[in-house]
C-alpha cells in the first residue's frame, strides 16, 4: 500500500472538519474522494501532506508513518499536493514557477523535465516568459499541475482541479490527470464534480460531514442510488 490513513481527525478548534477516517491507495491507482462542500476533503489532504495537524490517527506513506515529518519533506519523498486555489506565484514567470516546483530536486533532470511539462501542456510553452498572475483560469491550474509534476511526485494530491473551469477546460483537465496516472503516477484526486471524478478514477471514496460513508470501485459509486441522487443531480431511482 502506498498510502495508508487510519483513524485520521482534523479539528479546528471546535469545529470536527475531519472524524476519524481510513483510506487505502495502492501504488498506481486513481482513486478519487468526493462530497459536498464543506464534507472534509480538502482538510484530510491538507492533513496528509502535514499543513495541518491531525488531531488523531496515523498517515503512513511508502511503509513510513509521516507523523512529525517536516512539510518540506514530502516532496522530497515524491508526496506532493496541488492546492485548491492553485496556489502558483503570481508575480514569477510560468517557467519560474516551474522551476519552484523542483526546489527539493537536486538531480541533472531539471531541464529535461521542464521540457516534459511543456509538452504536455503546450500553452505554457507559449507563455513560458509571461507572469503567471496574468494566465486565465486554465492555464494556471496547468500550471500548478506541471509545477507538482517537477516535483516528480509519486502520489499526486490534486484538490479540486476543475473548480472555476468551463467544460471544455474541465475534459482537458480530467484527459491530463488520466495521461498522469498512465505515465504511473498514483493519483488522489479530491473533486466536487462527482461524475468527472468517478468516470476518471478506478475507486472512489464519498465523504459527508467529515466521515467517509461509501467506499468502492468507481462504476459501483456512479451506479449507486445514493450516489445518483446527492451528487449526479439525478432524482432517486
Ligand atoms: P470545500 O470543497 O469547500 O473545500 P471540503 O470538503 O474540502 O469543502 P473542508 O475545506 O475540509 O471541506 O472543510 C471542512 C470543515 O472545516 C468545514 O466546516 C469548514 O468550514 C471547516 N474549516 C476548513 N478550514 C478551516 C479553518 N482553517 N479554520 C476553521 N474551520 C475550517
Amino acid at each position: 500500500m502506498l498510502l495508508e490513513v487510519r483513524g485520521l481527525a482534523v479539528h479546528y478548534g471546535g469545529i470536527r472538519a475531519v472524524k476519524g477516517i481510513d483510506l487505502d491507495i495502492d501504488a498506481g491507482e486513481l482513486v478519487c474522494l468526493i462530497g459536498a462542500n464543506g464534507a472534509g476533503k480538502s482538510s484530510t489532504l491538507r492533513a496528509i501532506c502535514g499543513l495541518v495537524p491531525a488531531h488523531a490517527g496515523t498517515v503512513s506513506y511508502a511503509g513510513a508513518d509521516l507523523g512529525g515529518l517536516p512539510v518540506f519533506e514530502r516532496p522530497r519523498r515524491g508526496l506532493v499536493m496541488v492546492p485548491e486555489g492553485r496556489g502558483i506565484f503570481p508575480q514569477l514567470t510560468v517557467e519560474e514557477n516551474l522551476a519552484m516546483g523542483a526546489f527539493s530536486r537536486s538531480d541533472g533532470k531539471i531541464a529535461s523535465d521542464l521540457d516534459r511539462q511543456f509538452d504536455l501542456f503546450p500553452r505554457l510553452r507559449e507563455r513560458r516568459g509571461q507572469t503567471a498572475g496574468t494566465l486565465s483560469g486554465g492555464e494556471q491550474q496547468m500550471l500548478a499541475i506541471g509545477r507538482a509534476l517537477m516535483a516528480r511526485p509519486k502520489l499526486l494530491l490534486l484538490d479540486e482541479p476543475s473548480m472555476g473551469l468551463s467544460p471544455i477546460l474541465v475534459a482537458k483537465i480530467f484527459g491530463i490527470i488520466r495521461e498522469i496516472a498512465s505515465q504511473g503516477v498514483t493519483i488522489l484526486l479530491v473533486e466536487q464534480n462527482a461524475r468527472m471524478a468517478l468516470e476518471t478514477a478506478s475507486r472512489g471514496y464519498v465523504m459527508e460531514s467529515g466521515a467517509v460513508t461509501l467506499a468502492a470501485e468507481a462504476r459501483q459509486l456512479l451506479a449507486d442510488p445514493r450516489v445518483r441522487e446527492a451528487y449526479l443531480g439525478e432524482g432517486a431511482a
